[in-house]
């Protein structure tokens, strides 16, 4: 088998829902860069990266101006060798950020040509330790929304199946962050696991006093407390409050992982599929909390399919995101949560390819 042809596109997807906020983002629209690998023998393969701000163009420069010729004439079931190739190429003009997101892209649309090639969806092919996979949700959390409004959208989604629920701080002023989550807290059932997320706005001193003071609320995890490039206070704050810190979304690769674990600062790892070089490296962050006795909660926006199959192959991933409600139909294929937990896909392949009517509607020229 040989690729013959790689073709890119650019979206920019509005998400039909009020916006997301976060102490970070407001958000209305999510942009994707999607790569097709064509082969000789007429199998396709699929793959995406995304982003929450403009800036994208630039992962589809990469893989239009480095790495496609470099794809062609190649036989995509030796991936390996290929992607390698890719990331050595990048050598004087960074190995991770945009290149690594555009890797990515690469890495997933390889995997959807040999899952097609065996017939499987990824996790009957990497072989499953469960058949069901918890979702817990994020959509009912946002930062602008009224403590009111708050409880009202944590209650709706409880009763929808869900028994954990995130929240966003990173208010101006922690005191109002603690209210808030004090009051979501009385106004949940007792079983219900409620996680925080600071986006990563807090620093040390802000986060130990107000860590400190959010133990007595049984808070599940304290994620991207502070600037995820400084390992050192997320270790110091690790040692100082008695609340789990959850890192992942802003990490890029696993040596930063294996820091991050061996300086004891993390203790849920959040490793993003879309923010490492794809599913190898994925695997490789797993197998390392794994050593560590770590559980493993991806972040997960509009990626759920891929974490939901990697959860499914994965001991120490107990449950995975769901949010973005309003994007999961954008899937051929959409994946599914009936009673807080996500079902299987059973296509073969990888199952990331966009609906044709969503890449001509918000493709972006
Ligand atoms: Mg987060």
């Amino acid at each position: 088998m040989k690729i013959t042809n790689v073709e890119t596109y650019l979206l920019d997807i509005p998400l039909g829902q009020k916006a997301i906020t976060d102490s970070q983002t407001k958000l209305d629209s999510v942009e994707f860069v999607v790569v097709r690998l064509d082969t000789d023998e007429g199998v396709s393969g699929w793959g995406f990266n995304w982003n929450y701000t403009k800036g994208t163009r630039a992962v589809q420069t990469i893989i239009d101006d480095n790495y496609a010729s470099l794809l062609i004439d190649k036989n995509p079931l030796m991936y390996k060798n290929i992607l390698n190739e890719l990331h050595y190429t990048n050598h004087f003009i960074g190995q991770v950020g945009v290149t690594r997101v555009a890797l990515c892209a690469i890495n997933l649309a390889l995997w959807d040509i040999r899952l097609k090639d065996v017939q499987l969806p990824l996790w009957k092919y990497l072989g499953p330790v469960k058949e069901k996979v918890k979702a817990y949700n994020t959509d009912g959390g946002w930062l602008e929304t009224s403590t009111d409004e708050l409880i009202s959208d944590m209650n709706q989604l409880i009763d929808h199946g869900f028994d954990a629920v995130k929240m966003k701080l990173g208010k101006p002023d922690p005191r109002e962050d603690y209210e808030r989550v004090k009051a979501v807290k009385n106004a949940i059932p007792e079983h219900v696991k409620l996680m925080t997320d600071v986006n990563t706005v807090w620093d040390l001193k802000t986060a130990r006093t107000w860590g400190k003071k959010m133990q007595d609320l049984d808070i599940y995890w304290l994620e991207e407390p502070m600037n995820p490039f400084n390992k050192k206070d997320h270790a110091r704050l690790a040692r100082n409050i008695d609340i789990p810190i959850a890192v992942g979304e802003t990490i890029y690769t696993k040596y930063d992982f294996r820091d991050y674990i061996e300086a004891g600062a993390v203790d849920i790892v959040q490793a993003d599929v879309t923010k490492l070089s794809g599913i190898d490296e994925w695997l490789d962050v797993a197998a390392l909390a794994r050593c560590y006795d770590l559980e493993v909660i991806p972040h997960t926006n509009i990626q759920q399919k891929l974490h939901v199959q990697l959860a499914a192959v994965s001991s120490n991933v107990p449950m995975v995101e769901n949010c973005y409600k309003s994007l999961s139909e954008i899937w051929e294929d959409p994946i599914q949560v009936v009673n807080g937990y996500y079902t299987l896909p059973q296509e073969s392949g990888l199952g990331c390819k966009l609906k044709d009517s969503i890449l001509e509607k918000y493709q972006v020229n």
